[in-house]
């Protein structure tokens, strides 16, 4: 079975996804919708925990 991944298509997101699903959440799809560019995903998976603090 291949899995094929690709990028979130919130541009702020770093969480890859199913390639037939385009956001990995709800809370991206909106931020996406409601163009809010925050710069931060909150989409709190793993991948986007990280604050980059330096
Ligand atoms: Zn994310
Ligand atoms: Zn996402």
């Amino acid at each position: 079975m291949s899995e094929e991944t690709k990028p979130c298509d919130h541009d702020a997101c770093n969480c890859r996804v199913p390639v037939e699903q385009e956001y990995c959440s709800e809370a991206c799809r909106l931020a996406v919708e409601s163009q809010v560019m925050s710069g931060q995903c909150e989409c709190g998976h793993a991948a986007c925990q990280q604050r980059v603090r330096s």
